[in-house]
């Protein structure tokens, strides 16, 4: 036999290597970008019921969305020739040409979604215009048209994705729990409608209502969605400028939670992962909550399309600003602008009754160390003057409180001297008043100041305490019926190693058996009858702290009695008790924060004042 290098049957063997994949099949691999998971569908199927102009959409599962993934809304429907044309893969009514692209204000654009389902899983779609007599139905499998008819319905469309996988078993088996799965799912459920708070949304999961979201104003959602704790807790976000425009809200510091979690970013409406501004937002907040916790937000970023590149990942959730640099700047700034404003106006964006306003965690102030840095930021010129971010900007020479007296020309430059001018001047010319039972204004010559009560005291206590363990122990008052106190095995370990320390401190307390122990004194503030409950809070606050405070014991314990101590916001408190705590905390070595860093007034400046009225 001949064998030959041109042998025509060997070429043939060659060339037979290369073939095209059936069209079922190319469409399986490509479903593998946009489809990996039921959750997958539910985003894709909620974003086209969006884009179709419904404002009621429902979705249901069954089985974590395995064996069903069904939207029903109540949009603009299709006609029954695109019905179907739209499981075509790049079949889309979004864009034309490539330079639609840049002015996209549709979700879906890409005309991807109904193909790699369709490829994936038998698809039953039921559609009607508002303008047809009858809507059509479809049923698809393996990219093929099976059944198609014309049917009665109501105006939108329902496109239910049955057996997600059938027929692609291995990635059936990448499937995860249904635990997990379900969780993906609500997941994605959230990202769509915390978006579209004038749309109603319920999700439905195996018969049974999970979500049911009625329309209302953003704040709605995000309470209904995320629940009540976060009512009364959100700070408005909202600055407006040239470039681009911010909004949405952040929560409260003290709602930060120990797992990440509650966090959205959305531009343009679309929901997207950043790390970059996850970042931003996160320094924003850097001072004011723990390292190892997150904040909650959800923020709008709204900027010319042309401006962001969406395109850059089948799913969409990554993107590509021209810009970086600022949108991470602007997004800082408008949190930390957020977060300050809410501290100086408590109340600016809350519709709150007035009990939760006297609440300690509607009152927590920022310091006016970070209101310098917020101003120092070049980038608070460009916001508009509507949205006041040249307030704080305006305060950036404020550096501290010694600016108080600093201002005045006259000013002694010894801190001692300028306490004592400052406790002259406000107690001999002026009388203090007390705000919302939370705050005392303090006038003076150049302005006001706002003291915050409760955190001024606590600086008052801690200063004393502190004072008290170096060797200038705080008297104790006998009790006249000492108290004995059990404690859990833990408990009792833990009162065991303050014992000494709390001598110091006035409290008197001697172990008697195992876990019991007598209060034989304690400081005379202590009310006769209430020695028990103080030392049972005492250790409550100290073992809050434990788990959060790289600190020594003394220190950890000088902390939580000056917080437990303290006199409360909601505390009304007489013209003498005011003047003996501002001169009290002006006495103190460091008394413009609390030991564990909150601010404890803010100064006001008369030209500051004047400037923001406009003068
Ligand atoms: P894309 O959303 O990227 O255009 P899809 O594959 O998700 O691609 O959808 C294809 C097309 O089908 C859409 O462009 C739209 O015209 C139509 N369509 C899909 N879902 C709906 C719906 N719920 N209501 C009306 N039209 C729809
Ligand atoms: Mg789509």
């Amino acid at each position: 036999m001949r064998i030959s290098y041109f042998c025509p049957t060997n070429y043939k063997i060659l060339a037979d290597i290369i073939h095209l994949l059936p069209d079922n099949i190319a469409n399986q691999i490509a479903a593998g970008e946009v489809i990996q998971r039921p959750s997958s569908a539910v985003k894709e199927l909620l974003e086209n019921a969006v884009d179709a102009g419904a404002d009621e959409i429902k979705l249901i599962i069954s089985d974590a969305g395995k064996s069903l993934v069904q939207v029903i809304d109540n949009g603009k429907g299709m006609s029954p020739i695109d019905a179907k044309m739209a499981f075509e893969r790049h079949a889309t009514s979004k864009i034309r040409n490539i330079d639609d692209l840049f002015t996209i204000k549709t979700m879906g654009f890409r005309g991807e979604a109904l193909a790699s389902i369709a490829a994936v899983a038998q698809v039953e779609l039921k559609t009607k215009r508002p303008e047809d007599v009858s809507g059509t139905f479809i049923e698809v499998e393996n990219s093929q048209v099976v059944a198609e008819e014309p049917i009665g319905m109501n105006s939108g469309t329902s496109i239910a994705m049955k057996n997600l996988f059938f027929n692609v078993p291995a990635r059936r088996n990448f499937l995860k729990s249904n635990t997990t799965e379900l969780k993906n799912i609500v997941e994605e459920f959230i990202r769509v409608s915390m978006a579209f708070p004038d749309k109603f949304f319920s999700l439905q999961s195996n018969g049974q209502e999970v979500f049911h979201l009625e329309k209302g104003t953003l704040k709605q959602r995000i309470v209904q969605i995320l629940g009540n704790t976060y009512n009364a807790k959100l700070v408005s976000v909202l600055e407006h400028t040239d470039y681009l425009n911010i909004m949405g809200f952040v929560g409260k510091p003290e709602t930060a939670k120990k797992t990440r979690g509650d966090q959205y970013i959305f531009v343009n409406n679309r929901f997207i992962k950043s790390s970059y501004l996850n970042h931003a937002i996160m320094n924003a907040f850097s001072e004011l909550i723990p390292k190892d916790s997150f904040p909650m937000y959800a923020l709008f970023i709204d900027l010319n399309p042309a401006q962001v590149d969406i395109n850059v990942h089948p799913t969409k959730q990554e993107i590509k600003f021209e810009d970086e640099k600022i949108v991470y700047a602007f997004v800082q700034s408008a949190v930390k602008h957020a977060l300050a404003q809410f501290s100086i106006t408590p109340t600016l964006d809350f519709d709150l009754d007035p009990t939760i306003q006297h609440l300690d965690s509607v009152s927590k102030p920022t310091s006016a160390e970070r209101n310098a840095s917020v101003a120092s930021s070049s980038l608070y010129q460009t916001f508009s003057q509507k949205n006041q971010a040249h307030f704080i900007e305006r305060k950036s020479d404020l550096k501290h409180w010694k600016d108080f007296y600093e201002s005045d020309t006259s000013a002694p430059k010894s801190v001692e001297e300028s306490i004592s001018v400052m406790h002259k001047e406000y107690t001999a010319t002026f009388d203090l008043f007390q705000l919302n039972h939370q705050y005392i204004v303090v006038p003076n010559e150049t302005g006001f100041m706002l003291v915050h009560q409760q955190h001024a005291h606590e600086r008052v206590l801690y200063d004393q305490y502190a004072l008290a363990v170096e060797g200038k122990p705080i008297a104790t008052q006998q009790s006249l019926f000492p108290a004995t106190i059990e404690l859990t095995p833990a408990d009792a370990i833990l009162l065991t190693e303050l014992l000494d320390d709390l001598q110091e401190l006035g409290y008197q307390i001697e172990s008697f058996g195992k876990h019991t122990f007598i209060i034989q004194g304690t400081p005379a503030d202590v009310s006769q009858g209430n020695e028990k409950v103080t030392i049972e809070k005492i250790l409550d606050q100290y073992k809050h702290f434990n788990m959060d405070l790289a600190c020594s014991k003394r220190e950890k314990l000088l902390r939580s009695l000056a917080m437990q101590n303290a006199v409360k916001v909601g505390v009304k408190l007489g013209q003498k008790e005011m003047q003996t705590l501002v001169a009290e905390l002006l006495a103190c070595s460091m008394p413009s924060a609390t030991p564990g860093g909150k601010p404890t007034f803010m100064h006001f400046k008369k030209d500051e004042l004047e400037k923001m009225f406009g003068k």
